[in-house]
């Protein structure tokens, strides 16, 4: 044995990557689609697969300090079952951790994906640079997830289901949302949130059926001003969101990440000054004026390991902590 590494999988209801990591690095990895349409045990059988594939190229010089199998949520634990995950449809009730475990013939550590990527922030991003051990993190993808970390740890809260921010409450009675209420942030702050919004404001892009995002995002730093529009809405709900998590909190850290981050530039700027005048705690904290020497500002920042921080929390969980089934 030369060394130790460990594995880590990224299961999106799009993608699925795996990937070997050792000495600090990602050394290998696997990128799948995720077979949604094959059902959930084709899906199984495919992530077992690769994270075989990836043991047998290290498995005869290093040791395997463990497996974690990042996934959508919500995800009860400790049982590792999904609940209703609105990006894995019929997947609800599924028991993900048996079903894995009885694939690989040995346990893993099974996490929510937001937790994983607010765990990889703060050991190898934004959290590492400014010396943190706690932070909250939105990743503002085709939904919105949410991951807090105390004092190096993940916050599971009773059932594992802890950090859900994305359907905190910004628009009461507002756009339908998965989870099966209204006007959530999600609805608001999401890539797919973006198109919609979009859409609703201009019958020109209405008529694009490929519209995405990125598109819109791209016309308004070029100064259309429906598209800047959408990104004031998407600035004015993160603002909203962000108080709520400010005032009840007050954490150091609070990071912004996933592919919608991109955009920061555009909505930033508006999400700052809602912030400051919503938010009285952040108004305190942000400069540092308002409290005592030895106290810690109130930062937002942008990700800093863009769409690769779901599996590298994956890879870091193992060296972060021994296997310890049963404790979420
Ligand atoms: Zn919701």
């Amino acid at each position: 044995m030369s060394g130790f590494y460990s594995v880590g999988v990224d299961l999106g209801g799009t993608n699925l990557r795996a990937a070997a990591y050792r000495d600090g690095e990602i050394r290998e990895a696997i990128a799948l689609p995720t077979r949604l349409d094959h059902g959930r045990d084709s899906v199984v059988r495919d992530l077992c697969d690769a994270v075989r594939s990836l043991m047998r190229d290290f498995a005869p010089d290093h040791e395997c300090v463990g497996i974690t199998i990042g996934s959508p949520g919500p995800l009860e634990l400790p049982a590792g079952i999904l609940r209703s995950p609105p990006n894995l449809p019929g997947w609800d009730g599924f028991g993900l951790r048996d079903a894995i475990e009885s694939n690989l013939h040995q346990p893993i550590l099974l996490e929510n994906d937001a937790n994983l990527a607010a765990l990889a922030e703060l050991r190898a991003g934004s959290g590492l640079h400014s010396g943190l051990d706690s932070l909250c993190m939105l990743t503002l993808g085709t939904g919105v997830g949410n991951g807090i970390v105390l004092n190096g740890e993940v916050w599971h809260g009773s059932n594992g289901m802890a950090g859900e921010a994305g359907h905190a409450i910004v628009e009461p009675d507002g756009a339908p949302c998965g989870c099966g209420s209204r006007g959530c942030l999600e609805q608001y702050t999401s890539a797919s949130a973006v198109v919609r919004m979009a859409k609703e404001h201009s019958s020109r892009l209405r008529s694009m059926d490929s519209l995405t995002a990125s598109d819109v995002a791209r016309m308004a730093a070029q100064g259309n001003l429906e598209a800047q529009a959408v990104f004031e809405q998407v600035g004015r709900a993160l603002a909203i969101g962000l108080t709520s998590l400010i005032n009840v909190l007050n954490l150091p850290l609070y990071v912004i990440g996933g592919g919608l981050s991109n955009a920061w530039d555009i909505f930033a700027p508006g999400m700052m000054s809602d912030l400051a005048r919503f938010s009285y705690i952040y108004r305190i904290t942000s400069t540092g004026n308002g409290t005592s020497q030895t106290a810690t500002r109130t930062q937002i920042v942008r990700g800093e390991l863009g769409d690769k921080a779901g599996l590298l929390g994956a890879c870091l969980l193992p060296f972060t902590r021994s296997v310890a089934r049963g404790t979420p």
